[in-house]
């Protein structure tokens, strides 16, 4: 596979969509010279969230290890529970969050398609993620605050982690005839080896 080719999937989740922030997460992706290659718009089902984060069987281990280092690292009482309960609770809340209303799904495609989505979208706290990103810039949430409220961080966005997980995750949202093979112009200023054709 050419560098150019690899893919990634994105997910506006419910609180964007509610924001109003649609148009706002595309042109940032978008700008970036990454192609969109699927979009469209839907309430997600249980059944899909589940499968989405469970691709990874490791997934609730390791999210819940995360939380813990995180309680521990903040000086808060860590909640006497196994990586798994609390990895149990955070998948059960974000079944909640993404199914409570309409969401966005889109595939973009081009050389590190899966870095340069996760580095616009920034780190998962938007307390914390970077200013300059989506989740930096365009909401306020906390670990904390989800955490005390019982309900799954609000951060605007999913993005893949890495190339596999991306190939894994977008035939959960997907079927192959809504992803489109075409050719924007802009790619041969990123992608040609030889710029031969500009000067006339
Ligand atoms: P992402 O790839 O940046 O979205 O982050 P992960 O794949 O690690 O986690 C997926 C989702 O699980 C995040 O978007 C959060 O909603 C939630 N999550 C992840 N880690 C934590 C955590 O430590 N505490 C809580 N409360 N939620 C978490
Ligand atoms: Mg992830």
């Amino acid at each position: 596979m050419h560098p150019k080719e690899e893919r990634t999937l994105v997910i506006i989740k419910p609180d964007g969509v509610q924001r109003s922030l649609i148009g706002e997460i595309v042109r940032r992706y978008e700008r970036s010279g990454l192609k969109l290659i699927a979009l469209k718009m839907f309430v997600p089902t249980p059944e899909q969230v589940m499968a989405h984060y469970l691709t990874d069987p490791d997934w609730k281990q390791k999210v819940g290890e995360k939380a813990i280092e995180a309680y521990k690292q903040k000086g808060q009482k860590v909640p006497s529970r196994s990586p798994q309960e609390i990895g149990e609770i955070v998948l059960n809340n974000l079944r909640k969050y993404l199914t409570s209303g309409p969401a966005v799904a889109m595939v973009w495609q081009g050389m590190h398609a899966v870095g340069v989505v996760r580095k616009i979208t920034g780190g998962t706290e938007p307390l914390t993620s970077d200013v300059g990103t989506i989740r930096g810039d365009l909401t306020l949430d906390s670990y904390l605050v989800a955490d005390t409220d019982g309900r799954a961080v609000r951060n605007l966005i999913h993005a893949s982690g890495n190339a596999k997980e991306a190939e894994q995750e977008i035939p959960i949202w997907f079927v192959e005839e809504e992803i489109l093979k075409y050719r924007l112009v802009g790619e041969s200023i990123l992608y040609d080896v030889n710029l031969d054709g500009i000067l006339e």
